[in-house]
């Protein structure tokens, strides 16, 4: 049965599913259109292209009322190709079940049009991959940076930080090393990847060697290596050109992007264009054998504020927009990189100039940041940009690290980076109406309503940073928290008006109250790490306060329920800790 492309979608059609959020301003979504889950345009910025991979077909298939058709005796490889001929691979239906609101129809006609991509290289994916998704249509996924430095770092420590990167959600990684022993460490990421791992070529292609070296063979031997070994995706800076060079005259910073100046060397030493650019189609070929997916680097990204969306940029990206269309022809999945630092204002029209130009190829975008001036907290200032991003274009944020511009990332700086770009991933998720982004919100949203602080800290992000935080100052389960305290919760007061207006069952017992299990270990050195008080400090504070609540007793007096109001202002008068200030009345405004 040839496959039909544009015919109706199967199973849940945008029509059916619950799209957007109420409330919210996002569009409608539009599966299977150029919009997917979008945010609204603001006037001016550019239209989605009219074009998808389906307009770059291999010019040796041909189109037979309306299906295509590949030459005599062709074999898929690519998950493109299998999409192109309408065939569902495994990946597919494995990406579909991950992806609760798109079904593997959805999945395999989004990566036809090229704008969803499974970047899984056969070899890994006879290791311990997890197929995952990359477009609009899906979730907003997160990658983490790791890798070894010439200074610093070894392949035990990497495979350490990426399995706390996997712990802490990143969707893929990439491994960026530049010293120590780059095939063992990549080799040893990979075997231990479930998520797809991403590498910059180039640094293998100089070491030990001058970038003027480089040459089409020494390009193809290491990327056929790097491609037999596993890796998923290639980093591949084919769009910087030699007419771009000048157009960096006035930056502030100039090249930020180490595969991007490395090439631009290369072209003012040997006065010729890109090689990367040059052998793209061989380079398609070798990828396309191992369905290795393009991510097509963004070598002359803006590196601060004043060199955003300048004519570098923007003429690269154009560049980057025609080599999509030739990956395409040959059969490879896409995707492309992005920005870097751009103010808050530019994010809009950078994501939605390159939907335009890469005719809604997946965006993937590093931060961006929206200020230069606090390095120490660019995890923060390039979230604040990665959320618009993701709201307004982008399909994968690549993480910043409290660490950026200032050294190589630790494993806590690894956490601290990964939990800043959940955030938001899942904020453009939610803000977006993607079907079900919400729905974690509202279960911890019903838990905090509850008072329920078991089920809160079993649905936070980071349930054990959460309880530590609630632990330090009150080890027990109250229907109040240290914030406000008993009389001052609004939460409660608000409970309680809810189930008097539901007419309360008169019989209704609460659940016996649950004392917590106490401060552990992890969570003191969480605490330690915050740095607010001495440990001595908050090991003698957690002690008093489950001594101060009734650690000796059965039944602690701490649920109001269960005491009279006096006894409840004697516990929040006189025993609750006392953080340093002793507080003569409640200090602190309802944070709910
Ligand atoms: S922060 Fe205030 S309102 Fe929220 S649970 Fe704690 S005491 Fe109640």
């Amino acid at each position: 049965m040839p496959f039909i492309p544009n015919r109706p979608l199967q199973g849940k059609s945008p029509g059916e599913a619950p799209t957007t959020t109420p409330g919210s301003f996002a569009r409608p979504s539009d599966i299977g259109g150029a919009y997917s889950f979008s945010s609204p345009d603001t006037p001016g910025m550019p239209e989605p292209s009219t074009k998808t991979a389906w307009d770059f077909m291999p010019e040796d298939w041909v189109c037979v009322d309306g299906a295509w058709e590949a030459p005599e005796g062709f074999e898929p490889i690519t998950q493109l190709e299998f999409a192109r001929l309408g065939q569902i691979t495994p990946e597919m239906h494995r990406v579909a079940e991950r992806e609760t609101h798109l079904t593997a129809e959805q999945i395999r006609d989004e990566i036809a049009a090229g704008r969803l991509i499974i970047p899984a290289n056969r070899v890994h994916l006879k290791h311990s991959l997890e197929p995952m998704a990359i477009g609009r249509a899906s979730l907003t996924k997160v990658n983490a940076n790791m890798g070894a430095s010439p200074v610093s770092s070894g392949t035990d420590e990497e495979v350490e930080k990426l399995r706390w990167a996997e712990r802490w959600g990143a969707d893929t990684v990439m491994d960026l090393s530049t010293g120590g022993d780059l095939d063992a460490c990549r080799e040893a990421m990979i075997l231990n990847a479930k998520v797809p791992v991403g590498t910059v070529p180039i640094y293998s292609m100089i070491i030990g060697r001058k970038i003027e070296e480089l040459d089409r063979a020494l390009i193809l031997e290491t990327l056929e290596h790097q491609a037999a070994q596993g890796v998923d995706y290639f980093t591949i800076h084919a769009g910087v050109m030699r007419d771009h060079i000048p157009l960096l005259r006035n930056r502030l910073i100039g090249v930020v992007s180490r595969g991007g100046s490395l090439l631009a060397k290369w072209m003012v030493h040997h006065r010729a264009d890109n090689p990367m650019y040059t052998h793209f189609e061989d380079i398609c070929r070798l990828m396309r054998r191992y369905d290795v997916s393009f991510s097509l680097g963004d070598g002359l990204r803006p590196g601060g504020l004043a060199d955003a969306t300048d004519a570098a940029q923007l003429a690269e990206l154009k560049v980057l927009g025609e080599l999509t269309e030739r990956a395409w022809r040959m059969g490879c999945q896409v995707m492309v990189e992005g920005p870097g630092h751009v103010p808050y204002d530019q994010i809009e029209y950078n994501m939605k100039l390159q939907r335009n130009l890469c005719h809604g190829a997946p965006f993937y975008v590093l931060g961006p940041l929206v200020t230069d001036v606090f390095p120490g907290y660019d995890h923060i200032t390039s979230c604040i940009g990665a959320t618009s991003a993701a709201y307004h274009g982008a399909s994968m944020l690549c993480y910043v690290t409290p660490k950026e511009h200032l050294g190589l990332p630790k494993q806590d700086d690894v956490k601290q980076g990964c939990v800043a770009y959940k955030i938001a991933a899942h904020a453009a998720d939610v803000a977006l109406g993607i079907p079900g982004a919400r729905n974690w919100d509202d279960d911890l949203t019903r838990a905090r309503a509850a008072l329920n602080w078991e089920k809160h800290f079993e649905l936070a992000f980071d349930g054990e940073y959460a309880r530590a935080m609630h632990d330090e100052d009150l080890d027990v389960d109250t229907d109040f928290c240290a914030m406000c305290g008993h009389d001052w919760c609004s939460v409660r007061i608000s409970k309680e008006l809810m189930e008097l207006d539901s007419g309360k069952d008169p019989e209704f017992v609460r659940e016996r109250v649950m004392r917590s299990p106490g401060i552990t270990e992890e969570q003191r050195t969480l605490l330690e790490r915050r740095g607010y008080l001495e440990p001595d400090q908050i090991h003698r504070l957690a002690k008093r306060t489950s001594s101060a609540v009734g650690e000796a007793s059965e039944s602690p007096d701490c649920h109001s329920d269960y005491v009279s109001p006096e006894s409840a202002l004697e516990i929040q008068r006189e025993k609750l800790v006392q953080i340093k200030v002793k507080r003569k009345a409640p200090a602190a405004a309802p944070a709910e």
